[in-house]
């Protein structure tokens, strides 16, 4: 997308928040859940496929284009649950729309571009999520049929308890990541049951499930990619889910120092505005200075991932590690010290920055926790043993 289309994308999109998320968060805060219609409404907007390839239902734009949108979205007052909620199709189709075959884009694709169907992902296990590639759900061939038939558990999967279908891990083949598999199962199919709802600190509008499954036949043709590829397509998708995540974070901490520098020329204490205080007016620098670096440091790393030069291949991924780290500290440090300056109003329940400052919490753990991205980036830089 040229400048001028990014910009106005990005505008779009905070005017579809403005409009039609805005005045009903707090409510779905309370239910739990967004609703259908909003995926239907932000397709129509063209918000859900912009950075999808066209052949498979979506703009045809890059990552670039889609931190834009989800900028514009958070500036408006998205909240960090909205948009794992509205865009966990950001997590369940990539892998389909890159090596899934044309039927899977057909059935799965396109409909929840449309904003006609909602898919989750599933990965984590009751057993464990950092360790990927120990996965135990199992996916055994069904001799003399064109069936897998799946027995296993997951747990915290978003949007799982709304899913019409769900990008399932899966071990096909032996131990470890050669063993791993990809796929898509469908709501409905025998033996595949929605445990539960996860009550949670934050994120509360975005359901998050507990699945489990029990002697589920699942056709061979619902195979993303190639059998026991599974733990290279996941990985491959984690760089920008973890550029995502980093784009939440700074996302959620530009909204909060916003809406904490117009409270600080509101409220006085000791007979003048708290922003007429050095010790405040600091504060708020200190939380755009961290803001800008996530945010410029984040765009800098979705930039050579775009770029795609092979020599930046591993740096690239140890870079979005780092990104999402660095997005995340912001965030913890910016959401926490827009609560401290709202004062006893930043803790209560319906106050925005209440929201966000428990939203941050889940983003050093979700897609992947601190401890093991810097983990992997001390491999990926060379500094391991
Ligand atoms: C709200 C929410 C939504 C989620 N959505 C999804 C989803 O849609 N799909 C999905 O598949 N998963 C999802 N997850 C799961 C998430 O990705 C995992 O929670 C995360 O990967 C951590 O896995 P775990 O919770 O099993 O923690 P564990 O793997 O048990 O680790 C626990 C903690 O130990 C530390 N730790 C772990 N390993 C190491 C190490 N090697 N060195 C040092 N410290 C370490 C970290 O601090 C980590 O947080 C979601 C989780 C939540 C809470």
């Amino acid at each position: 997308m040229s400048f001028d289309q990014r910009a106005a994308l990005r505008a779009a999109a905070a005017e579809f928040v403005r409009r039609e998320v805005a005045p009903h968060l707090q409510a779905w805060e309370d239910e739990g859940t967004v609703p259908r219609e909003l995926h239907v409404a932000a397709a129509r907007q063209g918000l859900l496929g912009v950075s999808f390839p066209e052949e498979a239902g979506g703009q045809g734009g890059d990552l670039l284009d889609s931190i834009a949108l989800q900028e514009g979205m958070f500036e408006a007052g998205a909240s960090s649950g909205l948009m794992a909620a509205l865009f966990t199709g950001g997590i369940a189709l990539p892998h389909l729309a890159a090596n899934g075959s044309p039927d899977l884009v057909d059935r799965f694709v396109r409909p929840t571009l449309a904003g006609e169907k909602i898919g989750s992902l599933a990965v984590t296990e009751p057993g464990g999520g950092s360790d990927v590639a120990r996965i135990r759900t199992t996916a055994r061939r069904d001799p003399g049929t064109d069936c897998y038939v799946v027995n296993g558990a997951k747990t915290f999967i978003t949007s799982g308890v709304r899913a019409d279908f769900v990008t399932t891990a899966v071990r096909t083949g032996g131990p470890g990541h050669a063993g791993v598999s990809l796929l898509v199962i469908e709501k409905g199919t025998p033996g595949f049951t929605v445990d539960r709802a996860l009550a949670k600190m934050g994120w509360h509008c975005s359901d998050t499930a507990e699945l489990a499954f029990v002697d589920v036949r699942v056709p061979v043709a619902n195979l993303v990619g190639e059998e026991n590829s599974g733990f290279a397509q996941i990985a491959e998708q984690f760089v920008v889910e973890r550029i995502a995540l980093a784009v939440h974070a700074y996302g959620i901490a530009a909204r909060s120092l916003e809406l904490t520098a117009a409270y600080c020329r509101e409220r006085e204490t000791f007979g003048k505005p708290l922003i007429a205080n050095q010790v405040v007016r600091h504060k708020l620098v200190e939380m755009h200075r961290r803001v800008e670096v996530a945010r410029t440091y984040t765009h800098a790393v979705a930039a050579r991932h775009v770029a795609g030069r092979p020599e930046d291949g591993a740096t690239v991924i140890a870079e979005a590690c780092l990104a999402k780290q660095t997005a995340v500290d912001c965030a913890t440090y910016v959401c926490d010290q827009a609560v401290q300056l709202h004062g006893g109003t930043g803790y209560l329940h319906g106050t925005e920055v209440e929201r966000h400052y428990r939203d941050a919490r889940i983003l050093p753990i979700g897609g992947g926790a601190t401890e093991v991205l810097t983990d992997l980036a001390a491999r990926l830089l060379g500094y391991a043993s």
